[in-house]
């Protein structure tokens, strides 16, 4: 890789000043050497925010949980108020790679991950993403790529992380110079939406400080197929969250994940609340279908999205 400055960033407040245009946080590094090692990206600076104090806390103590940007995935997997509370978040956590990536891997890191579509991690090929004129993916290898997606890139968001914490309504609090910004996990990721460039809405020098964590939602899953049980990222993830209070339903959300390049929000009026029957969730799962663009290659994950739907609300419901 090329030469690069190594800086540490000793507070919230140093990790901004030290910050150029030129710059890039490091957090675990997972995603970021690797960028580096491949030529994809060439930051002359690299600012270090794991030796930023405070930022590894998971904060309980009132109803919306605070969990700093610096907490790493396997923190997030086994801590037991986690695992009691907000089951869904352990869960999407323990599938994250293997236990070395979840020992080093961070939230923040999880969250502002740059695409895995084989052709943008090529460092030979500079496709619409690295700035090109082409998807190659499009008319290309396109197995693991979008059923949806607002723009012409279709590589998908393959954070776990962000499915669950989609469900469950957290938000994002993030520095953007001098100013605060609370962002929601769709307000995340839009830009991905539309723009073939964007990985998420972060721009240049924007630094996730810690996620919000609502606790109302009582019952939450996360769920995932792939190809290997280790070492791999989901084919198609599912998350659901809600209430329930005396066997009523409130406030269901289901996201899905790998499909879009946002963690995508399954709609229906039938998760507005109420009762939730089998014939619901069948309905529900089947909506997805109409709904997806599958490629040459990625017709699959239709049914498989189906599955995990019904499946995650199952879970939730019973
Ligand atoms: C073999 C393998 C399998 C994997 N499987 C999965 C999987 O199943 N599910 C999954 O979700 N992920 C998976 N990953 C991806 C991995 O989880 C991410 O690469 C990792 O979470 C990134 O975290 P990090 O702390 O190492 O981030 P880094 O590599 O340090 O940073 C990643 C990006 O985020 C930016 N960044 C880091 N922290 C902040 C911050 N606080 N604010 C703003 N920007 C920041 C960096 O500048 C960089 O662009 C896998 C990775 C590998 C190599
Ligand atoms: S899907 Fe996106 S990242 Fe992949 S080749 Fe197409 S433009 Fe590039």
């Amino acid at each position: 890789m090329n030469n690069f400055e190594y800086a540490r960033a000793l507070s919230v407040d140093g990790a901004i000043q030290l910050s150029t245009s030129e710059s890039r946080f490091l957090a675990g590094g997972i995603d970021l050497v690797g960028e580096m090692k491949e030529y994809i990206i060439s930051p002359k600076r690299v600012i270090d925010l794991k030796t930023i104090p405070d930022l590894d806390r998971i904060d309980t103590s009132s109803g919306t949980w605070k969990l700093g940007a610096n907490v790493t995935i396997a923190e997030i997997a086994k801590n037991p108020q986690i695992i009691a509370t907000l089951p869904g978040l352990a869960e999407a956590a323990s599938e994250v790679g293997s236990p070395q990536i979840r020992n080093v891997a961070t939230l923040g890191g999880n969250l502002a991950q740059h695409s895995r579509c084989w052709y943008y991690r090529h460092r030979d090929l500079r496709c619409l993403k690295r700035g090109g004129s082409t998807c190659y993916a499009r008319e290309g290898e396109n197995k693991y790529h979008s059923l949806f997606s607002g723009n012409p890139c279709i590589s998908p968001a393959v954070s776990n992380l962000a499915v669950i914490l989609a469900a469950l309504d957290a938000r994002v609090n993030v520095r953007r110079g001098d100013t605060e910004q609370t962002l929601t996990i769709r307000e995340l990721y839009s830009d991905a939406w539309n723009n073939p460039l964007a990985h998420n809405s972060l721009q240049q020098g924007d630094l996730i400080v810690h996620v919000e964590i609502p606790t109302q939602k009582n019952r939450s899953t996360y769920l995932q197929v792939s190809e290997k049980s280790e070492f791999d990222w989901a084919l198609v993830s599912c998350a659901a969250a809600g209430r329930n209070t005396g066997g009523q339903w409130a406030d269901i959300t289901v996201f899905l994940g790998a499909v879009a390049p946002i963690p995508y929000r399954v709609d229906s009026p039938l998760l507005e609340g109420g009762e939730l029957s089998k014939d619901a969730i069948e309905s529900i799962a089947g909506s997805i279908a109409s709904k997806a663009t599958p490629l040459a290659h990625n017709g699959y994950k239709v049914p498989i999205a189906q599955a995990l739907v019904r499946r995650a609300l199952a879970r939730i419901v019973t």
